[in-house]
């Protein structure tokens, strides 16, 4: 039957952690991966984050199947976490919110909800963008294509041909728009820039869908929501939001995200509520408990939002301390060019080495980053940084 079925190659980023595994080199350094971790190379427990679960161990409920939209209580804390808790279109219910399988299964939902939709819209993802877009999208039925983002000259924004890319798109396509921490760049856009984005999209009648996966990443929690206010703010009848809580509650594994519709008004909202519904049913039925419980309980507690705030900022303060170190090492061995890893935001970067590079620094140094010259900056740590930078000046030096 399945004679056939050709071998498709592996994901690129996820066969870069098994040969860092299989390497015995010692003081090796995987820069490769899309996770946070603490400067003792360890995926981080929030305390917050345990002391629901000892509650929810204490209690030990019974184990029964949740609504086909999730955790009520998870929904309604999401909605306030990305649309701020005295949005209007939260209290005109225009917002449509489902607990899904991690980011991923947002993207997913939203995808086959706006092909079914609007069957002939199209879709424009950012140059470069994370890759999963590109196949998600595509698998949806949607033709993909990209706009300008990212500069390789200034390793900034290509601001000025990204809104004339945006310009061209025709009415009704759908475009893709990282909130914050850009994945794979780390560029981002100002607020300014944000308004700017958002008067186009207005006037062009797109239909934004934004990808938010990093909220709380690089500014906090309200300002890395940015575009989703001016959006909200604008007044345009609709956009998606697809959001994660993988990295911002270090859940990876527990596969937390939901989908967000804004519709033009509450009864629109619940028509595409009972759509999203059955697409959900006729993918995962209903999403899983567990990790719900854990961000709703900590975001339903003033005590422990505090303190998931405050330990979301130590995540987010350390990255910044190991940008500006991995900057300031590399200028004091004579590479000051690199100072533009300090104005990119959130876990990665995009480091400016080629290919070739990044096999020098995989072969001579043990050290591991993705072909395109991404790096997890929240990979690196205070003891890995100096290998690490001296081993990028030797490289980039030929
Ligand atoms: N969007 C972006 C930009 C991401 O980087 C990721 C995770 N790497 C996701 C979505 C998916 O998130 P999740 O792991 O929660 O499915």
């Amino acid at each position: 039957q399945f004679a056939s079925v050709e071998l498709v190659p592996g994901d690129p980023i996820l066969g870069l952690t098994d040969a860092y595994n299989a390497d015995t080199r010692p003081g090796k350094v995987n820069l490769g991966v899309g996770i946070y971790y603490d400067e003792q190379g360890r995926i981080p427990l929030l305390k917050c984050v345990e002391q629901v679960e000892k509650a929810l161990a204490d209690a030990a409920k019974p184990r029964g199947y949740l609504p086909i939209d999730g955790l009520a209580a998870y929904d309604l804390e999401t909605q306030k976490l990305l649309f701020g808790a005295d949005s209007e279109l939260l209290s005109a219910g225009r917002v449509a919110t489902s607990q899904t399988i991690g980011g991923s299964g947002a993207l997913r939902v939203g995808a086959d909800f706006l092909k079914k939709t609007l069957p002939k819209a199209r879709i424009a993802i950012s140059n470069p963008s994370w890759e999963n877009h590109r196949v998600v999208f595509g698998n949806a039925g949607f033709e993909v294509s990209d706009y300008r983002y990212y500069d390789p000259a200034s390793h900034g924004l290509d601001f000025d041909g990204m809104l004339e890319d945006l310009g061209k798109l025709e009415a009704g396509t759908v475009v893709l728009l990282h909130a914050c921490c850009h994945n794979p760049t780390g560029v981002d856009l100002t607020a300014g820039q944000w308004q700017q984005v958002v008067e186009l999209v207005k006037q062009r009648q797109l239909l934004p869908f934004i990808d938010i996966a990093y909220q709380g990443f690089d500014k906090g929690t309200d300002a890395d929501a940015t575009a989703i206010r001016l959006f909200g703010a604008s007044g345009i009848p609709a956009f998606v939001v697809a959001s994660s809580y993988s990295k911002s509650f270090s859940l990876y594994g527990e596969r937390v995200g939901a989908l967000s519709i804004v519709a033009a008004d509450r009864d629109e909202a619940k028509r595409v509520q009972s759509n999203i519904k059955r697409t959900i049913r006729a993918n995962w039925s209903s999403p899983s408990t567990h990790g719900a419980a854990l961000v709703a309980g900590v975001l339903g507690s003033t005590e422990l939002r505090a303190m998931w705030e405050s330990e979301l900022g130590e995540m987010r303060d350390r990255i910044h301390r190991l940008r500006a170190g991995l900057v300031s090492k590399l200028a004091t061995l004579g590479a000051p060019e690199f100072a533009f890893i300090q104005q990119q935001a959130g876990m990665f970067s995009y480091s400016g080495l080629s290919k070739e590079q990044v096999d020098r620094l995989r072969d001579q140094y043990a050290i591991y980053a993705v072909g395109t010259g991404r790096i997890c900056v929240a990979a690196l740590s205070s003891s890995s940084l100096d290998r690490v930078a001296e081993a990028v000046y030797a490289v980039s030096r030929g």
